[in-house]
């Protein structure tokens, strides 16, 4: 059982982060956010893979007008990440946002001071993003390089400003692609704060370097309690990034969502294609909520066994295979039948499990 580190909380719309409610899952589009219709369409596909907050970039003026468009037609809160400007980031509290990402490190002081004052009026939190490419001067200085210390007094620094000026609804996060300089960035500033953490490696590559690396790093963070909300950075299409999410949380024992697909590698008694046919289970299954676990294994002599603690599963013959339910036979099926077989079988269980 993970004892969760005790924070602050805050909400993002209705979505409440820190203070022990469940670990939050965020994503990002990577649609134009001037382009009103794809962008929607990406925070449908994000909302449907089970992303509770969606964040928007937000780089001029016409992107945040249609902010506000995009804000008035989903009923997911909307983060607008904004950088350098100001002004664009008043003009997104103005559109509806339900939170602000800023780096602190690169906006003026004057500027900063107007986004929280029209923060603090509308109600809505901030993230204050560190990166290690916007230290202050005094700190490069004193550290010489951007160090996990640096990053970490930055960030204690803006969290004083923005205390200073009557403002608590923060989280905080700190930037790097590195994994050991992400974990200790991360527990010191624990050390150091109560507000709400939100963790992530940034760059961390493609599916599964970054996949790898994230699950690591905010793996080894959420297991030592540390962290109330993330995002898992990849480059691909960001509902990727939810999936991933959502099995490092699955991992680590903190929220089920959605069946558990186990299978096995193959290896010589395999007699069917077996990679196929687990793609077409996963795919299948992509709107089940309720946490099944399901095996698609590949023989039938060793798969029952080995899937032993699977709520339901597969196991390929040649020609056939059979389906199988907490290791005991159900039925013989034609192969070309098996995932079509498994899918119905898994629905129907999932009705069954929400009467
Ligand atoms: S289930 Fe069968 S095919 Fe799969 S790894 Fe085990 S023995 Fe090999």
């Amino acid at each position: 059982m993970i004892k969760r580190k005790k924070t602050k909380r805050i909400y993002v719309g209705d979505v409440p982060i820190g203070d022990g409610t469940p670990v939050v899952v965020q994503s990002m589009t990577n649609t134009d956010t001037r382009d009103v219709e794809a962008t929607l369409e990406q925070i449908k596909q994000l909302k449907d893979a089970g992303c509770e907050i969606v964040r928007l970039a937000v780089p001029d003026e016409e992107a945040a007008e249609s902010f506000g468009k995009i804000k008035q037609s989903v009923d997911i809160p909307l983060i607008a990440d904004i950088h350098f400007d100001h002004r664009l980031a008043i003009m997104a509290i103005e559109k509806g946002a339900d939170g602000i990402r800023i780096n602190p490190g690169n906006m003026k002081k004057s500027g900063l001071k107007e986004v929280i004052k029209a923060a603090k009026q509308a109600s809505i939190p901030i993230r204050i993003g560190v990166n290690a490419g916007s230290l202050e001067k005094e700190l490069l200085d004193k550290y010489h390089h951007p160090t996990v210390e640096a990053l970490v007094e930055s960030a204690i620094r803006s969290i004083r400003f923005f205390e200073d000026m009557g403002f608590d609804k923060i989280k905080i996060s700190i930037k790097s692609s590195s994994v050991l300089d992400t974990i200790k960035a991360y527990e010191l500033l624990s050390e150091k704060t109560d507000y709400p953490l939100h963790l992530g490696v940034t760059e961390a590559g493609t599916l599964i370097s970054g996949t790898v690396k994230s699950s690591i790093a905010i793996g080894y963070l959420l297991l030592k309690g540390i962290g109330d909300t993330f995002r898992v950075s990849l480059t691909r299409p960001p509902v990727e990034e939810v999936k991933v999410a959502y099995e490092i949380l699955r991992a680590v024992g903190l929220r089920k969502v959605g069946p558990e697909i186990i299978s096995c590698p193959t290896c010589g008694r395999c007699q069917i294609d077996l990679f196929s046919l687990v793609e077409e289970v996963e795919k299948g299954l992509s709107d089940i909520k309720t946490p099944i676990k399901v095996a698609v294994m590949g023989c039938v002599v060793n798969g029952p066994g080995e899937a032993k603690e699977a709520d339901i599963g597969i196991a390929g013959g040649k020609g056939n295979g059979i389906l199988f339910k907490k290791g005991k036979l159900l039925k013989k099926v034609p192969e070309h039948l098996l995932a079509q077989t498994l899918i119905q079988e898994v629905k129907r269980m999932e009705q069954e499990m929400r009467r």
